[in-house]
């Protein structure tokens, strides 16, 4: 059976050297006679991998000394909440809410104080990134939140807000290592991988070294302190041990693959192609706004909720996987992370013409 072009928004395709890789190594680790799965995750092999892989993370995206890399479980989630147990110690948070993600995250900081939505898009159903120039953010607020890609809607942050002294904490699920990142800009980064990077269950934060404090909101369980998990070196606890030997060979494949730049570079190539159609289609039109659009989710319509449904189904006929939108924006979302090659967006535009000339 051959592999299809899978457009899932998460969990997402891997890219299949990894997935070989992972075959081959499968019963026996390196000459260890078992399977990462199987292995004590205090074990020298073990301890090389989850090594290795902070190490490769921190090359690839740059990362200052004075930030700690967390392998966490939870989700990004799970982040939600431990974002302002941790950090809102003035018991004030600014939120941008550009979508279902931040909007979430904004809900679940006010059990926890004073969290201040200071811009939203939710007028516009989310189809834009409010503009964050001139935004007048809390003088006292222990942090500013975005999500600089929300997955459902299709956009993306081309600009970052100014908050001065405040830290800036940005969800990146759905764009992590998708493109070069300044780690200077931000208090704390984090992800879900099973968008861009892995298989579901890690989720990886990056913290600057002042946010990681023993002052949390009293009532933080330990686990989710991040001071916690970074004296332990991620494994205070039994840590989703497999899934980040996925995500170490996912950079290492990243690193081959020439870097950030280098995928930014494919995923902009791969991201046109799909907008120069959709943006001369008399059939089909990209719901997000043009400036705002996203290079990894690509939400559109035919402006018929049967057509959609058919348009789907075929699809899948063709080996085009998991093209249905999501629930609040209807019609189609493809999804392009760094594992969809050039030639999957391709596939997916040539089925689009035929579906287009079969059906205007
Ligand atoms: C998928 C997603 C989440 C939720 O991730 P879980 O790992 O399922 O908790 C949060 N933020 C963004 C931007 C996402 O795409």
């Amino acid at each position: 059976m051959a592999r299809v072009y899978n457009f899932s928004a998460g969990p997402a395709m891997l890219p299949e050297e990894v997935l070989r890789q992972a075959a081959d190594e499968m019963l026996d680790y390196k000459g260890t006679g078992m399977s990462v799965m199987e292995m004590s995750h205090r074990s020298a092999a073990y301890k090389a991998i989850i090594e290795t892989a902070e190490a490769d993370l921190r090359e690839l995206l740059d990362i200052p000394g004075n930030y700690q890399v967390l392998f966490l479980q939870g989700g990004a989630t799970q982040q939600f909440a431990a974002i302002p147990m941790n950090l809102m110690r003035s018991k004030v948070a600014d939120y941008i809410v550009s979508g279902s993600w931040s909007k979430k995250a904004f809900k679940e900081a006010k059990l926890y104080g004073d969290a201040r939505c200071v811009a939203s898009s939710e007028d516009g159903n989310f189809s834009y990134v409010p503009d964050v120039e001139g935004l007048a953010f809390s003088p006292d607020a222990d942090y500013v939140y975005i999500c600089q890609n929300e997955t459902i809607y299709g956009t993306r942050y081309t600009k970052l807000p100014e908050t001065g002294d405040v830290p800036l904490v940005t969800d990146v699920s759905s764009m992590f290592l998708s493109e070069p990142m300044d780690v200077s800009r931000f208090g704390l980064i984090y992800g879900g991988v099973q968008k861009n990077v892995g298989p579901a269950g890690v989720t990886i934060v990056i913290v600057r070294d002042d946010l990681i404090r023993e002052d949390v909101l009293p009532f933080t369980p330990t686990i989710m302190r991040y001071s916690t998990q970074a004296e332990a070196g991620s494994l205070y606890n039994t840590p989703p041990a497999y899934g980040i030997y996925i995500c170490g060979l996912v950079f290492q494949w990243l690193k081959r693959r020439g870097g950030l730049e280098a995928m930014q570079r494919t995923n902009e190539r791969k991201a046109n192609l799909l907008y120069e159609f959709l943006d001369q289609s008399q059939l089909f039109s990209g719901t997000a706004r043009r400036e705002d659009r996203s290079l990894m989710n690509v939400p559109f319509v035919t402006g018929s909720a049967d057509l959609d449904a058919l348009f789907v189904s075929e699809a899948k006929d063709s080996g085009l996987e998991s093209l249905k939108g999501h629930r609040s924006v209807g019609g189609m979302r493809a999804s392009i992370y760094n594992a969809m090659p050039y030639e999957g967006v391709e596939a997916l535009v040539r089925f689009m013409e035929r579906f287009e000339a079969n059906h205007r």
